[in-house]
């Protein structure tokens, strides 16, 4: 791992919600493309922001109208941005960030009498011309730290500017999606340049438009990639022979074969797949219409998403029921969403137990859980006890190696009996844009980079099916 990771400096707050804020002060960033201003991990709670600017809404802010600037020119040190969005992300890590060479002075030393007992965090003012970040206290310890900061610095100046043209007011063509796919259309989901380009998206041709779809993408695709024909999991290798069953039931509702009435004429049958989000967050507050493209890539069959969780927050244009009771609505009539605020063990109690569940027509989704954080593990493992007594199959993302290693772990420990189904392995369609958390901007992940998977034990559909 290149850069430190500074777990502790989490804020404690969250161990009240169900899910651990997936990208620490990472959450700010994501909420610009995801049309929210949830900041979860903000220390100080008092602390608000302005609703982001959204390249989704075509409301900007009667203030920031002014603000619209040349797509040519991306570049700006964030203090003097002239997106209002980008100057608060400055002054965030003004107050919450920390000078790397500051912290590694108050480094305890083996020289005793050099120990240094009044380390305060020092929060980074000086931003670094080339990146336009505040990485340093000061210009002197900026100068002393820049071998390190070069290591990251590029990184950085590529997120300035892709979070600059997001807001630039540019016709972003990139997010006209395509619409229905053709029968005779054949997707590859090989990565994501065979994808766009067989699936049709119309302006995918730069690394930056790459970047800003993938990132609302992600999650949709994601679960697609699983299941699709053509999916990058390999078998056997990855896919266990328990995952290969689990996967082989749900393709029976995604590819419904003709099937032969009673009278004689032909049907398809059109079973719902259910798709659950447990800990559900950002992927909750997607436009309702980015879900239409997993919809598209299975035709036949109709789709129910459940968002479950505290935060599971939709989007603006989602007409909501009443607050914090669950409520459905549908896009159209292949495509319906439930959001409930339950935490995943009382939305199963409540629903009457693992027999409301159907291996062949139910999967599960936990888009970052953080099993391994302190503040959520223990509410995550009652969640987890009943994941496993549905025996439906159970995918797992993490935002870099480190935390999908770290909730495996976490996992394992809990004890319980599962069978593995897919082997953690790199995601192919993780995000492809970079977060950097605002509390230490060398730490930079990617949404959904890593993708495990697994399953309650004793997987007895046919015996379950003999007794109905
Ligand atoms: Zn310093
Ligand atoms: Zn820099």
């Amino acid at each position: 791992m290149m850069f430190a990771r500074a777990h502790s400096l989490l804020p404690t707050f969250r161990g009240a919600l169900r899910i651990r804020p997936r990208h620490g002060l990472f959450s700010v960033s994501e909420s610009a493309v995801m049309r929210t201003t949830r900041t979860p991990l903000l220390r100080n709670t008092a602390l608000s922001f302005a609703r982001p600017l959204s390249f989704f809404s075509p409301s900007t802010p009667e203030s920031e109208k002014a603000t619209i600037f040349s797509p040519k020119k991306l570049f700006y040190p964030l203090s003097k941005s002239p997106v209002r969005e980008m100057r608060d992300r400055a002054a965030l890590i003004n107050n919450y960030g920390v000078c790397p060479v500051c912290e590694e002075d108050a480094r305890p030393t083996a020289d005793a009498n050099k120990q240094q007992h009044d380390y305060k965090r020092t929060a980074p003012k000086y931003e670094c011309p080339d990146c336009g970040y505040p990485t340093h206290c000061s210009k002197e310890h900026y100068l002393k730290g820049k071998a390190d900061h070069d290591k990251y610095c590029a990184a950085l100046r590529e997120a300035n500017e892709d979070e600059h043209d997001l807001r630039s007011g540019r016709k972003m063509s990139e997010f006209e999606f395509p619409g229905p796919q053709g029968f005779d259309e054949t997707v590859n989901m090989a990565n994501w340049d065979i994808f766009f380009y067989t699936r049709g998206f119309p302006s995918m041709d730069t690394d930056r438009s790459m970047r800003h779809v993938s990132k609302l993408l992600t999650y949709p695709i994601t679960i697609a990639s699983v299941f699709h024909q053509s999916s990058p999991l390999k078998v056997d290798k990855e896919i266990t022979p328990e995952g290969l069953r689990s996967i082989a039931a749900l393709r029976t509702t995604l590819y419904p074969r003709q099937e032969l009435a009673k009278d004689g004429v032909t049907f398809l049958p059109t079973d719902t797949l259910r798709i659950y989000l447990v800990g559900a967050r950002a992927e909750a507050s997607l436009p309702p219409h980015i879900w239409l493209q997993l919809a598209h890539l299975f035709p036949q069959t109709p789709f129910h998403v459940y968002f479950i969780g505290p935060e599971a927050i939709p989007a603006r244009e989602v007409p909501t029921g009443e607050p914090g009771e669950p409520f459905s609505t549908s896009l159209d009539a292949r495509l319906t969403f439930t959001y409930d605020p339950s935490l995943y063990h009382d939305y199963h109690d409540r629903l009457g137990g693992a027999n409301n569940f159907d291996p062949y027509r139910d999967v599960f989704f936990l888009f970052s859980p953080g099993f391994a954080q302190p503040p959520t593990r223990d509410v995550w493992q009652p969640s987890v006890a009943r994941l496993l007594e549905t025996k439906c199959a159970v995918f797992v993302t993490g935002f870099d190696e480190e935390d999908v290693n770290a909730d495996i772990k976490a996992f394992e420990q809990y004890h319980m009996e599962y069978d593995w189904i897919l082997k953690p392995r790199e995601n192919t369609f993780r995000s492809l844009k970079r977060d950097v958390n605002l509390e230490d901007v060398r730490q930079q992940i990617f949404a959904n980079w890593g993708i495990w998977g697994f399953r309650g034990k004793r997987y007895e559909v046919t015996q379950e099916e003999a007794e109905k």
